[in-house]
């Protein structure tokens, strides 16, 4: 109502649709804006923003010290103390949190800024991004449209993009209850959000169908003796949102699905099964089921989890029985390549030229000791990762060894590192670690919680090879070297047989 009151008033005020257009617009009328000085008016995040009630709406000022600055229903913003901004006057700052009387659609934000120590009326900004309120009574829906979907913790971004929290199904249906530029924000449970790229979820109108599904039974069962697969099938009703995760120790898949609650009142369990050894749920909260599937194995191999009509699917894949390379299939991954060159140090020799030598040598290191083997790339040709992911999913390889090298602002910074993104996979990564070393590389560390798309998939143990920096002068002569090549294209050999030893030992 304060909103729409506001609208009337502004037919005696001054607009100014663009504060960044400010000083170039000339207005006729007096009293004239510029005298603000206001530079600019936004939201933080400075992007199109969709809230809901009890949500904090960040606004951020900049114009001439000593004004008046309120949000369009009269909330105050404050002016930081110069001190505390470098030096500098005249920034407004605010936090507001979202009343369910508040009533935005789709428009930019007015804030109201008003010199009191002039006659003139209050003048009214715009902020250049749009906002929206959501009404909670409405919910809305939305279908992802790609089998990889990503969900993200958070709005965080660095090179390797957001941390990811998991990816989904194509037409599984989620909550949205805010966007934040190019993301939603969507609700898995009453204490959990993820986000989400928007291009990834097509929106169904409003609906007041909730997302909530009772599971019924469940189907536990494992491909014939030759097969490399056991499923779990839970039937959700309908495809809902989900999470996984691989723990250790005692080795286990963990699935929760958001907004199911259990009217499963039995499980079946076949003789087929190889790798799943136990099968159980937990109702977490009141909207979070949570699927427990014991391995066998103390080392996992990994899993595929997506729908089958209705039933959520955890493909289980079973420990190879064979640990030695001539019954495997390993894929080989030579980093960037055509377009993305990588990195490169002063001898100017680009990354993608040093990581296609070594895998190639890896090729025929592995294929001499009887391996069946999978390139992401033979050749200098731009694939991108995702793509690559894509690749990797439908060949389902045994193992993957991602090939790259480093880089760091620092030049003394060198030596090897390997990488993990699922604890399950950290013995993969360790026994390369140890081999690559021998080669008299500095110790750079094995690095776990790795956000790197070759490290995403669940499918099959992966890690990733940092062979050594190219941004280090020492380190990159090794790295430049034909022989060097060999060499560490052996060493990572050795180290995926190392593994494959020790998960023996392990049994
Ligand atoms: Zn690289």
């Amino acid at each position: 109502m304060k909103f729409q009151y506001f609208l009337l008033l502004c037919f005696t005020i001054t607009f100014q649709a663009n504060a960044q257009s400010n000083s170039t617009s000339a207005t006729a009328t007096s009293p004239t804006p510029a005298d603000l000085q206001v530079e600019y008016v936004r939201t933080e995040p400075n992007a199109e923003l969709w809230l809901q009630p009890g949500d904090r709406l960040n606004v951020r000022v900049k114009a001439k010290p000593g004004l008046k600055v309120n949000l369009w229903n009269q909330h105050p913003l404050h002016e930081i103390p110069a001190a505390q901004n470098k030096g500098e006057a005249g920034l407004y700052v605010g936090g507001y949190i979202i009343q369910p009387s508040d009533k935005l659609s789709d428009q930019h934000l007015p804030i109201i800024v008003d010199d009191t120590t002039d006659t003139q009326p209050h003048t009214v900004f715009f902020t250049k991004t749009k906002i929206t309120i959501l009404n909670p009574a409405q919910p809305l829906y939305g279908l992802t449209t790609t089998s990889d979907a990503y969900m993200n913790y958070g709005l965080g971004e660095d090179r390797l993009g957001g941390a990811k929290m998991g990816f989904l199904d194509s037409l599984v249906r989620v909550q949205i209850n805010g966007r934040v530029g190019r993301d939603y924000r969507i609700k898995l449970s009453n204490t959990l959000n993820a986000y989400i790229p928007v291009r990834q979820v097509q929106l169904e109108g409003p609906s007041s169908f909730t997302g909530e599904s009772l599971t019924s039974s469940w189907s536990v069962t494992g491909e014939d003796e030759k097969g490399k697969y056991d499923f779990v099938r839970v039937a959700v009703g309908q495809r809902l949102p989900y999470t996984s995760y691989m723990d250790v120790d005692p080795s286990r898949i963990v699935v929760d699905i958001y907004g199911a609650v259990s009217n499963s009142n039995w499980i079946t369990l076949h003789r087929t099964l190889r790798e799943v050894k136990n099968v159980q749920y937990q109702q977490l909260t009141s909207d979070v089921f949570r699927v427990i599937i014991d391995l066998k194995h103390p080392q996992a191999w990994g899993y595929g989890i997506g729908y089958q009509g209705n039933s959520l699917v955890i493909k289980v894949k079973r420990q190879p029985e064979k640990l030695k390379l001539k019954h495997l299939t390993i894929a080989v991954d030579a980093g960037h390549g055509g377009t993305n060159t990588g990195t490169k140090g002063k001898t100017g020799i680009p990354e993608k030229e040093i990581t296609l030598k070594i895998a190639q040598h890896l090729k025929k290191e592995l294929e001499k000791k009887g391996a069946n083997v999978i390139m992401t790339r033979e050749a200098d040709v731009t694939v991108d990762n995702s793509e690559r992911v894509r690749i990797l999913k439908q060949a389902q390889p045994d193992l993957l060894v991602s090939v790259h090298v480093n880089s760091a602002g620092r030049p003394e910074v060198q030596g090897a590192s390997t990488y993990y993104r699922h604890l399950a996979f950290r013995p993969l990564s360790q026994a390369l670690y140890e081999e690559v070393l021998k080669l008299d590389l500095k110790e750079f560390g094995n690095i776990g919680g790795f956000n790197f798309a070759l490290n995403a998939p669940t499918e099959f143990p992966n890690a990733l090879v940092e062979t050594a920096f190219a941004s280090n002068p020492e380190d990159e002569q090794k790295l430049i070297n034909p022989e060097f090549q060999e060499d560490m294209a052996e060493q990572i050999r050795k180290g995926i047989e190392r593994f494959l030893k020790e998960t023996k030992k392990r049994k």
